[in-house]
């Protein structure tokens, strides 16, 4: 696998630390937890669409674009990223937001919502959810190039077969950290979402023969639909990259920590958002890690890894969407009588 190949842009300083999560590991009684901290790059802070935004901004630039078109959900992280690499490049960037839940779409909330102005959009086009996110990234360009614009449009998430090699890269580096460490990696648990950093590593551990099964935790999808997108989304990133095909038994997607739907809130998450907080003072996501954290604690107490196992837990980032929905939390709290405040 040579990712030399490819033209890159550079937002990240260099390596993103591997940390072991002591005190999580002691309160599980093992396996030994470790955590990549993909939330600590450059551009707004940090998350897994930096990885892909290195190929995929490079290829705009390389087609000479002016302006940047991508999808995403109300509080979407990828937005916000693709937005201020954007910014850095000197491009414009047009985002369409797709109402996955019915009223979600608050333009003066908080978390990204805030981000996407304060980084200056160019303007955010709101659509229903259901609706065909291609389909009216297209005619946005269309009206774009219309004015004399140069449009380059990257799909929801950055997933495709060029995003992901920016998470094959992060296999690579993954490799290189765990040989400097003196570690080896029994297992890899992420987010898998539009599926290019699930599939990415797929494709990256296969193209160096490593075969450290990857856990991805579904954050929208069932088993069976997911399954299908990191089968079809790793075969066009091994294909890109020149890697052999991924085995389809090495697809692990697990739904059962989702609950009722993307970005809807569950018990286990708003549990392992709080644990990693208490116990190593690490800010996760709601919509993404937290569900992530969810199924890794839930894969340990089923039993799944052996106490003496290193398994490596993918922080895609995300934090900035924890701002969206701190009554949820402080709810919670309350409830449990945690609150400690005391006001004279
Ligand atoms: C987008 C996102 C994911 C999911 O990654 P995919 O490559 O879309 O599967 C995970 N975590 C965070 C914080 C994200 O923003």
């Amino acid at each position: 696998m040579d990712l030399s190949r490819f033209p890159r842009r550079r937002y990240l300083h260099g390596k993103t630390p591997i940390e072991p999560l002591l005190r999580l590991s002691e309160r599980l009684g093992g396996p030994h937890i470790y955590i990549k901290r993909d939330d600590m790059m450059g551009l707004s802070a940090g998350g897994n669409k930096t990885r892909k935004l290195e190929f995929l901004m490079a290829e705009a630039i390389s087609q000479n674009a002016d302006t940047i078109i991508t999808c995403g959900a109300v509080q979407s992280n990828h937005c916000r990223l693709t937005l201020a690499a954007a910014v850095k490049e000197g491009l414009a960037c047009h985002l369409v937001i797709e109402e996955r839940v019915a009223d979600s779409y608050d333009p003066r909330s908080n978390g990204n919502n805030f981000l996407f102005h304060l980084l200056g959009v160019s303007g955010i086009t709101v659509v229903p959810g259901g609706t065909d996110m291609m389909a009216a990234m297209e005619e946005v360009a269309q009206s774009l190039t219309r004015n004399g614009a140069r449009p380059y449009i990257i799909p929801g998430g950055g997933s495709n077969a060029l995003g992901a090699a920016g998470y094959a890269a992060c296999a690579q580096e993954i490799l290189e950290q765990a040989f400097d460490m003196g570690v080896s990696f029994d297992a890899v648990v992420c987010a898998s979402g539009s599926g290019g950093t699930h599939s990415g590593l797929l494709t990256g551990f296969r193209g160096h023969h490593a075969d450290i099964p990857v856990y991805g935790i579904n954050v929208k999808n069932p088993t069976d639909v997911q399954t299908a997108l990191i089968a079809e989304l790793a075969e066009e990133a091994c294909a890109l990259l020149d890697v052999p095909p991924v085995q389809k038994d090495a697809i692990r997607c697990l739904d059962q920590y989702v609950g009722p739907g993307y970005s809807l809130p569950t018990a286990g998450m708003v549990e392992a958002v709080d644990l990693l907080a208490k116990s190593e003072g690490i800010l996760l996501d709601p919509v993404y890690t937290g569900k992530a954290m969810a199924g890794l604690l839930g894969l340990v107490r089923e039993g799944a890894f052996s106490s003496h196992e290193n398994v490596l837990f993918l922080h895609t980032g995300g934090s900035p969407a924890l701002y969206a929905y701190t009554p949820l939390f402080f709810d919670h709290w309350q409830k449990e009588d945690t609150l400690s405040t005391s006001v004279r």
